[in-house]
């Protein structure tokens, strides 16, 4: 691990190189690309990885015959409950020589899922996002405040003069922290707001409540959630400038953002997305997005549903990019939690229940201040250990007045329109 602590950055460097320029590739170049890299991974899950050896036998796939893009439609689509469960078919068998990193995610979904990665993937994703929020006009070093969960024991939020940034904590939202976090920023404005919709919006909202008027920064990128139409309009209200929307998942299977022109672009150097119906096969309208990272070689997923629905759109972008486009992305949106203590839990909530083994589907239903039922869909795998890391992983959030109830159970509560949401608050009045 000392030795990464080094590679990382150089690994950034040489990525954001790469992604400078293969963002100007026209549809030609890129499309030749991504056959390459698509060929290069099937390729490689086929010699290295158990699952897919196995997968491509069963349904007689020649991996040596790929041709690219054109073939994809010929491997099935990958559900999360398949990773899930079978997790360790998916490692590489060179995966443990190698440097890997476990990480966990269950986005808004309330389903855990774990996956390795290592030291390529985690550049390309962080020079992959940089330059999402170089579209939008970030730059390093410019006055940000970043609204995102960091656990911070003492104190609500805190500067970093070296990077510029003020760093708030999610799990700290309250009126009184978004008070004093605005006073700050109204003496000494920030250029650039990034992180949880909600919570942003949150604070924003304290302040006009209160009579304190935040000065506008010169955009805010959002991600973590989903941002609907409502709440875009009224973060650019309450701030007085654009909202730029980042969409990406942990499993490094898609990313989404959009570019200088306001659009929605799918960022196609750093996964392979397709548009898909359920039984895999490509659609033109409105479908699921299906993503492959190009290099993930530790875990492959191949054709990975992500479940988010999304609105395709076939008019090519002013900003000169050849990447796709989408006008929607039909995600969902967190409700959020209440805390005795006056602290408001929105996206931050999602990966409490991370390190929960054997938890299959959950879903947090507050039914009064100080009351949290929790839910929980298990398998065989979840036992004493798995409720322990369930409760510590809520707690940590919660804080100790919150009364925490279980209930195993085998469905969960739906909403009028069918979906099944992490949180339900019985009581929002936010
Ligand atoms: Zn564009």
């Amino acid at each position: 691990m000392e030795k990464s602590i080094y590679q990382l950055p150089l690994q950034v460097l040489a990525r954001h190189l790469f992604y400078s320029r293969s963002q100007y590739w026209n549809a030609e170049k890129l499309r030749s690309w991504q056959n390459e890299r698509l060929k290069l991974l099937i390729s490689y899950a086929d010699k290295h990885v158990p699952y897919y050896r196995n997968l491509f036998r069963e349904i007689n796939f020649e991996a040596d015959k790929f041709r690219g893009i054109e073939d994809m439609v010929k491997i099935p689509l990958l559900d999360k409950e398949t990773v899930r469960t079978r997790k360790e078919e998916f490692l590489s068998d060179e995966a443990h020589s190698k440097n890997i990193i476990w990480d966990s995610t269950s986005g808004s979904t309330g389903t855990p899922l774990h996956f390795a990665l290592n030291n390529s993937v985690q550049a390309n994703k962080i020079a992959a996002l940089l330059r999402s929020f170089f579209w939008a006009g970030y730059r390093l070093r410019q006055r940000t405040l970043m609204v995102q969960s960091y656990y911070f024991k003492d104190v609500d939020f805190q500067s970093d003069k070296f990077y510029n940034v003020i760093r708030f904590d999610s799990n700290r939202l309250s009126r009184d922290s978004a008070l004093r976090l605005a006073e700050v920023i109204i003496k000494k404005p920030v250029k650039t707001v990034i992180g949880f919709p909600f919570d942003i919006l949150m604070i924003g909202r304290y302040a006009a409540e209160a009579g304190r008027k935040i000065p506008s920064p010169q955009r805010i990128i959002t991600y973590g959630e989903k941002l609907s139409a409502e709440r875009r309009k009224m973060l650019s209200e309450y701030y007085g400038c654009p909202v730029f929307d980042f969409h990406s998942m942990h499993e490094c299977s898609a990313m989404i953002s959009q570019c200088q022109e306001g659009r929605l672009h799918l960022i196609e150097d750093f996964a392979y997305m397709e548009i898909v119906d359920d039984e895999g096969q490509w659609v033109e309208g409105k479908g699921m997005l299906a993503g492959t990272s190009y290099y993930n070689y530790m875990m492959p997923l191949i054709r990975y549903n992500t479940r988010d629905a999304v609105q395709p759109s076939e008019a090519a972008c002013s900003c000169g990019r050849a990447f796709r486009r989408v006008d929607e992305i039909f995600g969902k949106e967190c409700d959020a939690i209440q805390t005795p203590d006056g602290r408001i839990l929105g996206a931050v909530m999602s990966h409490s229940v991370d390190q929960a083994k054997g938890v299959i589907m959950s879903q947090c239903v507050q039914r009064a201040i100080d009351h949290l039922l929790v839910r929980i869909i298990v398998d065989e795998s979840y036992d004493d250990k798995s409720q322990e890391a369930l409760e510590s992983g809520l707690r940590k959030r919660t804080g100790s007045a919150m009364k925490l109830d279980f209930e195993k159970v085998t469905q969960l509560e739906k909403t009028a329109g069918g979906k099944t949401p992490f949180i339900i608050s019985k009581i929002t009045n936010h």
